[in-house]
């Protein structure tokens, strides 16, 4: 799949999401049960997935969501999006173990078939790569998570009364 039909694709989903906005919330939170996800609004101009990639607040999109490199902030300090509602579980390391686990296993295969070097040589070369790229993959993925999270209105379900 080519850059451009992914891309089309995500311009797709986003137009989506946005009428599915214009449209009634089925799924809005009776008053008081949770509060958080319920009152969450989207201005139009974030693109879910360009905020979710940037690590930006996908409120507003003018302020990280995180305070370090993998933690999340109290509330966003431009809009003040409470972000107690984001909750990415295991699925950025699930995403990032199996990513890298194709690029660092085939590196180490592709050096040994081709090479054949000594196995320090895969101590020097295999492993930064794979301590590298896991905190750069994992920030965006998270990130991501939490940017879909929100825009979708995903959260845990619950008995209906
Ligand atoms: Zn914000």
């Amino acid at each position: 799949m080519s850059w451009r039909c992914t891309a089309t694709i995500m311009i797709l989903n986003y137009e989506l999401i946005g009428s599915q906005r214009g449209a009634k919330d089925r799924r809005a939170a009776p008053e008081g049960v949770n509060a958080t996800m319920s009152s969450l609004e989207t201005p139009p101009h974030v693109n879910p997935y360009w905020a979710g990639l940037t690590g930006a607040c996908p409120r507003c999109g003018n302020a990280s969501m995180f305070s370090g490199l993998l933690k999340l902030a109290d509330k966003c300090p431009a809009c003040g999006l409470d972000y107690s509602f984001a909750d990415a579980g295991d699925a950025p390391a699930i995403f990032v173990m199996t990513i890298l686990g194709f690029v660092v296993l085939g590196l180490a295969v592709f050096i040994e078939i081709v090479y054949q070097p000594p196995y320090w040589v895969h101590a020097v070369v295999v492993v930064p790569v794979a301590v590298i790229l896991t905190p750069l993959l994992l920030r965006p993925t998270k990130s991501l998570m939490i940017a879909m999270q929100y825009f979708t209105k995903a959260e845990e379900g619950r008995r209906v009364k």
